[in-house]
């Protein structure tokens, strides 16, 4: 039998490649995000490799969106093996002594709201299924970045998240993932409105992976995640896990 993905932030960037990934190791998907004409596209290439695919377009940070989408993977397959929050959003760039506090009201609302409302909706589902929830964080979790603070304390909260809801749910495991520097649309935001506004130092260095051709393909990140979110063991739960450490290589190797 299929296992079944619910997956947010799915219609580009990591979380396309993560849905066309999830398809190939065998998850049925329940996919959202806002742009319904990508996230069809994104849907068919699934298909291809044989997954059943349900929509739920829409905002993630409006307090429907996350109860629908596992309500869905309910009602079209009844279960949950598997939660991936990998929706994000950067802005507001900008010190803390100026930042808007709505855009901040936002960033989290996206990037750690989302997660607790998903959480909420699912763990029930995914303790049926000794389920796993894999939260996608970043670096800037670890790095306070100048000119990042929404973010970073965002992702910083949503590692602290994984930590919390570990030690309160024994039958489900959940992990935050690093994902490591990846070729999509928020490093393309952040080499083009960074300028001017990210220290100098910091800019250039987002800039040099890029003309240096460190970026990952969203492909080669899509992997081990999906890996975790398959088979992380329950002596992960509430790690933060990068990409690239041997334990993911191992559970990759492992198949
Ligand atoms: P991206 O290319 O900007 O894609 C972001 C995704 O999130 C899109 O599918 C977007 O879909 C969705 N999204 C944004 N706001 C949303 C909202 N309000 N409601 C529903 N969906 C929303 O970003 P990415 O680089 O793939 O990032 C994926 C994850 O990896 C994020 O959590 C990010 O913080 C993390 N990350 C990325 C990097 C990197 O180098 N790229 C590094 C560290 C961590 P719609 O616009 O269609 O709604």
């Amino acid at each position: 039998m299929r296992r079944v993905l619910a997956l947010t932030g799915a219609s580009r960037g990591l979380g396309a490649a993560v849905a066309v990934e999830a398809a190939r190791q065998g998850f049925d998907l329940v996919l959202n995000a806002r742009d319904e004409a990508r996230l069809e596209d994104v849907a068919a290439a699934c298909r291809a490799q044989g997954a059943q695919t349900r929509l739920v377009v829409g905002d993630i940070a409006a307090a429907d969106t996350a109860p629908a989408l596992i309500r869905a993977a309910q009602e079209h397959f009844g279960r949950v093996d598997a939660l991936v929050h990998n929706a994000g959003v950067l802005p507001p760039l900008a010190p803390v002594a100026e930042a808007d506090l709505g855009a901040w009201q936002h960033n989290w609302a996206v990037n750690f709201f989302a997660a607790v409302r998903l959480l909420q909706a699912a763990l029930p589902a995914l303790r049926e299924q000794r389920g796993r929830a894999v939260l996608v964080s970043s670096g800037a979790a670890v790095h306070p970045y100048p000119t990042w603070g929404a973010y970073g304390t965002a992702k910083a909260a949503l590692n602290h998240l994984a930590g919390v809801v570990a030690a309160e749910e024994p039958l489900v495991t959940v992990v935050a993932f690093r994902p490591g520097v990846v070729d999509t649309d928020m490093q393309a935001l952040i080499r083009s409105q960074g300028a001017g506004v990210m220290p100098p130092a910091l800019h250039v260095r987002f800039l040099a992976y890029w003309q240096e051709g460190r970026l990952q393909p969203p492909a080669a990140v899509a992997r081990p995640l999906v890996a975790v979110a398959r088979a992380a063991p329950p002596s992960w739960s509430g790690a933060f896990v990068a990409y690239d450490e041997a334990r993911v290589q191992a559970l990759l190797a492992a198949g």
